[in-house]
Protein backbone atom coordinates (compact mmCIF):
# COMPACT_ATOMS: atom_id res chain seq x y z
CA UNK A 1 0.00 0.00 0.00
CA UNK A 2 1.11 3.05 -0.76
CA UNK A 3 -0.11 6.46 1.33
CA UNK A 4 0.21 9.58 -0.71
CA UNK A 5 0.45 12.74 1.27
CA UNK A 6 -0.98 16.37 0.06
CA UNK A 7 2.04 18.65 -1.15
CA UNK A 8 1.26 21.24 2.40
CA UNK A 9 1.20 18.04 4.92
CA UNK A 10 3.40 18.83 7.26
CA UNK A 11 6.21 16.60 8.94
CA UNK A 12 4.08 16.46 11.84
CA UNK A 13 1.10 14.60 9.86
CA UNK A 14 3.83 13.04 8.10
CA UNK A 15 4.63 11.19 11.31
CA UNK A 16 1.22 11.05 12.78
CA UNK A 17 0.47 8.76 9.58
CA UNK A 18 3.95 6.36 10.44
CA UNK A 19 2.78 6.55 13.83
CA UNK A 20 -0.30 5.05 12.85
CA UNK A 21 0.71 2.58 10.27
CA UNK A 22 3.24 1.25 12.94
CA UNK A 23 0.45 0.53 15.41
CA UNK A 24 -1.50 -1.77 12.87
CA UNK A 25 2.40 -3.87 12.93
CA UNK A 26 3.41 -2.62 9.55
CA UNK A 27 6.13 -0.98 8.46
CA UNK A 28 6.17 2.65 7.12
CA UNK A 29 8.96 4.39 4.94
CA UNK A 30 8.34 7.59 4.00
CA UNK A 31 9.39 8.45 0.65
CA UNK A 32 9.98 12.77 0.22
CA UNK A 33 9.00 13.51 -3.41
CA UNK A 34 10.07 16.85 -5.70
CA UNK A 35 6.19 17.85 -5.39
CA UNK A 36 4.88 15.28 -2.10
CA UNK A 37 5.85 12.95 -0.18
CA UNK A 38 4.77 9.16 -0.08
CA UNK A 39 5.01 6.45 2.52
CA UNK A 40 5.30 3.12 1.48
CA UNK A 41 3.33 0.29 4.05
CA UNK A 42 5.67 -2.90 4.25
CA UNK A 43 5.06 -6.16 5.92
CA UNK A 44 1.44 -6.20 5.14
CA UNK A 45 0.34 -10.38 4.67
CA UNK A 46 -2.78 -8.78 2.70
CA UNK A 47 -5.27 -6.13 2.12
CA UNK A 48 -4.93 -3.28 4.80
CA UNK A 49 -8.10 -1.90 5.77
CA UNK A 50 -7.51 1.60 5.68
CA UNK A 51 -10.11 3.85 7.01
CA UNK A 52 -7.98 4.84 9.96
CA UNK A 53 -5.38 6.04 7.42
CA UNK A 54 -7.22 7.81 4.98
CA UNK A 55 -9.26 10.33 7.88
CA UNK A 56 -5.82 11.52 8.86
CA UNK A 57 -5.11 15.10 8.03
CA UNK A 58 -2.51 15.31 5.57
CA UNK A 59 -3.40 11.94 3.54
CA UNK A 60 -4.31 12.63 -0.11
CA UNK A 61 -4.53 9.39 -1.56
CA UNK A 62 -4.54 5.42 -0.51
CA UNK A 63 -3.13 3.14 -3.21
CA UNK A 64 -3.61 -0.62 -2.66
CA UNK A 65 -0.77 -2.46 -4.54
CA UNK A 66 -1.74 -5.87 -5.91
CA UNK A 67 1.36 -6.38 -7.04
CA UNK A 68 3.79 -9.36 -5.65
CA UNK A 69 6.58 -6.26 -5.35
CA UNK A 70 6.63 -3.16 -4.26
CA UNK A 71 10.54 -2.27 -3.11
CA UNK A 72 11.75 -2.56 -6.75
CA UNK A 73 8.75 -0.59 -8.55
CA UNK A 74 8.64 2.80 -9.39
CA UNK A 75 6.01 4.23 -7.64
CA UNK A 76 7.57 3.26 -4.71
CA UNK A 77 11.32 4.93 -5.44
CA UNK A 78 10.67 6.89 -8.36
CA UNK A 79 14.29 7.99 -8.57
CA UNK A 80 16.76 5.98 -10.76
CA UNK A 81 18.92 3.30 -8.71
CA UNK A 82 22.46 3.17 -9.88
CA UNK A 83 24.80 0.49 -9.08
CA UNK A 84 28.34 1.19 -8.31
CA UNK A 85 30.15 -2.39 -8.77
CA UNK A 86 33.45 -1.62 -7.91
CA UNK A 87 33.80 2.00 -9.01
CA UNK A 88 32.10 1.08 -12.23
CA UNK A 89 28.83 2.70 -11.75
CA UNK A 90 25.49 1.30 -13.76
CA UNK A 91 22.11 2.78 -14.03
CA UNK A 92 20.12 5.83 -15.82
CA UNK A 93 22.47 8.43 -16.69
CA UNK A 94 25.56 6.37 -16.57
CA UNK A 95 27.48 5.24 -19.84
CA UNK A 96 26.48 1.82 -21.10
CA UNK A 97 28.37 -0.92 -19.33
CA UNK A 98 29.70 -3.79 -21.03
CA UNK A 99 30.83 -6.84 -19.21
CA UNK A 100 32.35 -9.79 -21.27
CA UNK A 101 34.44 -12.96 -21.00
CA UNK A 102 34.29 -16.75 -21.36
CA UNK A 103 31.30 -18.72 -20.33
CA UNK A 104 33.28 -20.50 -17.90
CA UNK A 105 37.43 -20.14 -16.56
CA UNK A 106 39.24 -22.62 -17.71
CA UNK A 107 42.96 -21.82 -17.19
CA UNK A 108 45.04 -19.03 -16.01
CA UNK A 109 46.06 -18.26 -19.00
CA UNK A 110 43.02 -17.99 -20.60
CA UNK A 111 41.70 -15.89 -18.41
CA UNK A 112 44.06 -13.72 -18.37
CA UNK A 113 44.36 -13.63 -22.21
CA UNK A 114 40.47 -12.51 -22.03
CA UNK A 115 41.15 -10.39 -19.33
CA UNK A 116 43.39 -7.95 -21.64
CA UNK A 117 41.06 -8.22 -24.41
CA UNK A 118 38.35 -7.18 -22.67
CA UNK A 119 40.35 -4.42 -20.94
CA UNK A 120 42.18 -3.17 -24.28
CA UNK A 121 38.51 -2.94 -26.03
CA UNK A 122 36.75 -1.18 -23.67
CA UNK A 123 35.08 -3.62 -21.48
CA UNK A 124 34.59 -2.58 -17.80
CA UNK A 125 33.56 -5.58 -16.17
CA UNK A 126 35.07 -9.36 -16.69
CA UNK A 127 32.87 -12.47 -16.73
CA UNK A 128 33.64 -15.93 -15.87
CA UNK A 129 32.09 -18.87 -14.43
CA UNK A 130 33.56 -20.76 -11.61
CA UNK A 131 30.16 -22.64 -10.42
CA UNK A 132 28.41 -23.77 -14.07
CA UNK A 133 24.63 -24.62 -14.30
CA UNK A 134 24.84 -27.42 -16.82
CA UNK A 135 22.42 -28.74 -18.42
CA UNK A 136 23.77 -32.29 -18.36
CA UNK A 137 26.08 -33.71 -15.63
CA UNK A 138 28.89 -35.16 -18.07
CA UNK A 139 29.85 -31.61 -19.61
CA UNK A 140 32.28 -29.39 -18.07
CA UNK A 141 31.07 -28.54 -14.43
CA UNK A 142 33.10 -25.77 -13.72
CA UNK A 143 36.93 -25.14 -11.91
CA UNK A 144 35.15 -24.20 -8.41
CA UNK A 145 37.36 -22.40 -5.88
CA UNK A 146 40.37 -22.70 -8.70
CA UNK A 147 38.54 -20.57 -10.84
CA UNK A 148 37.43 -17.88 -8.67
CA UNK A 149 41.19 -17.37 -8.20
CA UNK A 150 42.03 -17.09 -11.55
CA UNK A 151 38.96 -14.63 -12.13
CA UNK A 152 40.44 -12.60 -9.76
CA UNK A 153 44.10 -12.30 -10.12
CA UNK A 154 42.76 -11.72 -14.24
CA UNK A 155 40.77 -9.04 -13.11
CA UNK A 156 43.38 -6.85 -10.95
CA UNK A 157 45.93 -7.71 -13.06
CA UNK A 158 44.06 -5.48 -15.84
CA UNK A 159 42.24 -3.42 -13.08
CA UNK A 160 38.79 -4.64 -13.91
CA UNK A 161 35.91 -5.55 -11.69
CA UNK A 162 34.65 -9.31 -11.82
CA UNK A 163 31.13 -10.93 -12.17
CA UNK A 164 30.46 -14.31 -11.33
CA UNK A 165 27.72 -17.23 -10.96
CA UNK A 166 26.78 -18.52 -7.36
CA UNK A 167 24.48 -21.46 -7.33
CA UNK A 168 24.32 -21.93 -4.42
CA UNK A 169 24.42 -20.99 -0.37
CA UNK A 170 27.34 -22.74 0.57
CA UNK A 171 29.43 -21.12 -2.20
CA UNK A 172 28.53 -17.19 -1.15
CA UNK A 173 31.59 -17.04 0.98
CA UNK A 174 34.27 -17.57 -1.72
CA UNK A 175 32.09 -16.58 -4.09
CA UNK A 176 32.27 -12.79 -2.28
CA UNK A 177 35.96 -12.86 -1.36
CA UNK A 178 36.93 -12.65 -5.19
CA UNK A 179 34.10 -11.17 -7.02
CA UNK A 180 32.45 -7.95 -7.45
CA UNK A 181 29.59 -8.73 -8.56
CA UNK A 182 27.20 -12.33 -8.23
CA UNK A 183 25.25 -13.22 -10.49
CA UNK A 184 22.07 -15.34 -10.13
CA UNK A 185 21.81 -17.21 -12.88
CA UNK A 186 18.27 -17.70 -15.04
CA UNK A 187 17.86 -21.40 -13.54
CA UNK A 188 18.29 -19.85 -9.68
CA UNK A 189 15.58 -16.53 -10.55
CA UNK A 190 13.25 -18.36 -8.27
CA UNK A 191 15.78 -20.51 -5.42
CA UNK A 192 14.30 -18.32 -3.23
CA UNK A 193 16.58 -19.11 -0.27
CA UNK A 194 19.26 -17.89 -2.19
CA UNK A 195 17.81 -14.57 -3.02
CA UNK A 196 17.38 -14.25 0.57
CA UNK A 197 20.94 -14.78 1.59
CA UNK A 198 22.10 -12.51 -1.29
CA UNK A 199 19.97 -9.75 -0.01
CA UNK A 200 21.48 -9.65 3.06
CA UNK A 201 24.72 -8.52 1.42
CA UNK A 202 26.07 -5.57 1.05
CA UNK A 203 27.55 -6.92 -2.30
CA UNK A 204 26.17 -5.90 -6.11
CA UNK A 205 23.96 -8.86 -7.53
CA UNK A 206 23.02 -9.45 -11.10
CA UNK A 207 20.00 -11.80 -11.58
CA UNK A 208 19.02 -12.99 -14.67
CA UNK A 209 15.68 -13.59 -15.96
CA UNK A 210 14.46 -17.27 -15.07
CA UNK A 211 13.88 -18.93 -18.57
CA UNK A 212 9.93 -19.34 -18.38
CA UNK A 213 10.12 -16.28 -16.04
CA UNK A 214 7.25 -13.58 -16.75
CA UNK A 215 7.86 -10.45 -16.40
CA UNK A 216 5.84 -9.81 -12.58
CA UNK A 217 7.53 -13.20 -11.35
CA UNK A 218 11.29 -11.72 -12.29
CA UNK A 219 10.57 -8.51 -10.96
CA UNK A 220 8.84 -10.73 -7.57
CA UNK A 221 12.60 -12.43 -7.17
CA UNK A 222 13.92 -8.63 -7.39
CA UNK A 223 11.70 -8.22 -4.58
CA UNK A 224 12.96 -10.70 -2.36
CA UNK A 225 16.72 -9.38 -2.80
CA UNK A 226 15.93 -5.96 -2.11
CA UNK A 227 13.35 -7.26 0.70
CA UNK A 228 16.64 -8.21 2.66
CA UNK A 229 17.86 -4.92 2.32
CA UNK A 230 20.34 -5.29 -0.44
CA UNK A 231 19.46 -2.96 -3.31
CA UNK A 232 22.91 -3.43 -5.36
CA UNK A 233 20.60 -5.06 -8.13
CA UNK A 234 20.96 -5.01 -11.53
CA UNK A 235 18.69 -6.89 -13.57
CA UNK A 236 19.52 -9.50 -16.55
CA UNK A 237 17.36 -10.29 -19.57
CA UNK A 238 18.85 -13.07 -21.30
CA UNK A 239 15.83 -14.50 -23.71
CA UNK A 240 13.26 -16.78 -22.73
CA UNK A 241 12.02 -20.27 -23.94
CA UNK A 242 9.13 -20.27 -26.29
CA UNK A 243 8.45 -22.43 -29.63
CA UNK A 244 11.06 -20.94 -31.41
CA UNK A 245 14.04 -23.38 -32.17
CA UNK A 246 15.70 -21.63 -34.73
CA UNK A 247 18.00 -19.70 -31.91
CA UNK A 248 18.90 -20.74 -27.98
CA UNK A 249 16.10 -18.64 -26.74
CA UNK A 250 13.83 -15.74 -27.61
CA UNK A 251 15.45 -12.43 -27.06
CA UNK A 252 12.60 -10.32 -25.28
CA UNK A 253 13.77 -6.82 -25.57
CA UNK A 254 10.64 -4.97 -25.05
CA UNK A 255 11.08 -5.85 -21.26
CA UNK A 256 14.06 -3.25 -21.45
CA UNK A 257 11.21 -0.43 -22.08
CA UNK A 258 9.13 -1.77 -19.72
CA UNK A 259 11.27 -2.84 -16.74
CA UNK A 260 12.79 1.02 -16.96
CA UNK A 261 9.15 2.30 -16.84
CA UNK A 262 8.02 -0.03 -14.16
CA UNK A 263 11.17 -0.59 -11.88
CA UNK A 264 14.10 2.08 -10.73
CA UNK A 265 16.93 -0.56 -11.11
CA UNK A 266 19.21 -0.82 -13.84
CA UNK A 267 18.61 -3.44 -16.76
CA UNK A 268 21.30 -5.12 -18.95
CA UNK A 269 21.22 -7.74 -21.74
CA UNK A 270 22.73 -10.54 -22.18
CA UNK A 271 22.59 -11.50 -26.61
CA UNK A 272 24.92 -14.38 -25.86
CA UNK A 273 22.44 -16.81 -24.40
CA UNK A 274 19.33 -15.13 -25.73
CA UNK A 275 20.93 -16.44 -29.26
CA UNK A 276 23.13 -18.81 -28.97
CA UNK A 277 24.89 -17.86 -32.35
CA UNK A 278 27.87 -15.59 -32.51
CA UNK A 279 26.47 -14.30 -35.71
CA UNK A 280 23.24 -12.80 -33.88
CA UNK A 281 25.25 -11.13 -30.80
CA UNK A 282 26.72 -8.09 -32.50
CA UNK A 283 22.50 -6.97 -33.70
CA UNK A 284 21.34 -7.80 -30.99
CA UNK A 285 23.52 -6.50 -28.29
CA UNK A 286 23.18 -2.89 -30.67
CA UNK A 287 19.80 -3.02 -30.58
CA UNK A 288 19.56 -3.98 -26.84
CA UNK A 289 21.21 -0.41 -26.52
CA UNK A 290 18.50 1.49 -28.82
CA UNK A 291 15.72 -0.44 -26.65
CA UNK A 292 17.52 1.50 -23.25
CA UNK A 293 19.40 -1.56 -21.61
CA UNK A 294 21.91 -0.06 -19.17
CA UNK A 295 24.56 -2.69 -20.15
CA UNK A 296 25.47 -5.43 -21.62
CA UNK A 297 26.89 -9.21 -20.60
CA UNK A 298 28.75 -10.44 -23.59
CA UNK A 299 30.52 -14.11 -24.26
CA UNK A 300 33.86 -13.58 -25.24
CA UNK A 301 36.35 -16.09 -25.90
CA UNK A 302 39.88 -15.74 -26.80
CA UNK A 303 39.91 -19.08 -28.86
CA UNK A 304 36.13 -19.38 -29.30
CA UNK A 305 36.82 -23.10 -31.45
CA UNK A 306 38.42 -24.41 -27.76
CA UNK A 307 35.85 -22.78 -25.46
CA UNK A 308 34.66 -25.61 -22.96
CA UNK A 309 31.10 -24.21 -22.98
CA UNK A 310 29.48 -21.97 -25.15
CA UNK A 311 31.80 -21.79 -27.99
CA UNK A 312 29.42 -21.34 -30.38
CA UNK A 313 27.68 -18.14 -29.43
CA UNK A 314 30.85 -16.78 -27.96
CA UNK A 315 32.63 -13.64 -29.86
CA UNK A 316 36.31 -13.67 -30.52
CA UNK A 317 38.92 -11.06 -29.58
CA UNK A 318 38.57 -9.60 -33.05
CA UNK A 319 34.88 -9.64 -33.02
CA UNK A 320 34.33 -8.16 -30.05
CA UNK A 321 36.64 -5.39 -30.64
CA UNK A 322 34.68 -4.58 -33.19
CA UNK A 323 31.05 -4.99 -31.64
CA UNK A 324 32.88 -2.38 -28.38
CA UNK A 325 33.62 0.43 -31.34
CA UNK A 326 30.29 0.26 -32.98
CA UNK A 327 28.33 0.44 -29.37
CA UNK A 328 30.54 3.46 -28.89
CA UNK A 329 29.02 4.87 -32.09
CA UNK A 330 25.76 4.00 -31.26
CA UNK A 331 26.30 5.67 -27.58
CA UNK A 332 26.88 8.91 -29.38
CA UNK A 333 24.31 8.90 -31.64
CA UNK A 334 21.51 8.00 -28.68
CA UNK A 335 23.40 11.03 -26.40
CA UNK A 336 22.55 13.46 -29.27
CA UNK A 337 19.00 12.05 -29.94
CA UNK A 338 18.41 12.63 -26.32
CA UNK A 339 19.62 15.94 -25.93
C1 LIG B 1 25.98 -17.66 -17.94
O1 LIG B 1 25.92 -16.41 -17.89
O2 LIG B 1 27.02 -18.28 -18.14
C2 LIG B 1 24.72 -18.43 -17.82
C3 LIG B 1 24.74 -19.71 -17.47
O3 LIG B 1 23.65 -17.71 -18.13
P1 LIG B 1 22.07 -18.03 -17.89
O4 LIG B 1 21.91 -18.22 -16.43
O5 LIG B 1 21.42 -16.79 -18.43
O6 LIG B 1 21.75 -19.25 -18.69
MN1 LIG C 1 27.41 -19.41 -21.11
Amino acid sequence: MLIVMHHHATDDQILAVKKTVEAMGLRAEPIPGSMRTAIGVLDNQGYVEDAAIRELAGVREVIHVSKPYKLVSRDFHPQPTIVDIAGVKIGDGEKTVMMAGPCSIETEEQMHAAAHQVKAAGGQILRGGAFKPRTGPHSFQGLGIDGLKFLSDAGRAVGLPVVTEVMRIEQLGPVCEHADMLQIGARNMQNFDLLKEVGKLDHPVLLKRGMSATIEEFLAAAEYILAEGNSRLVLCERGIRTFEKATRNTLDLSVVPLIRSMSHLPIIVDPSHATGKRSLVPVMARSALVAGAHGLMVEMHPEPEKALCDGAQSLDPGGFEKLMIELGRIEEFLTELDA
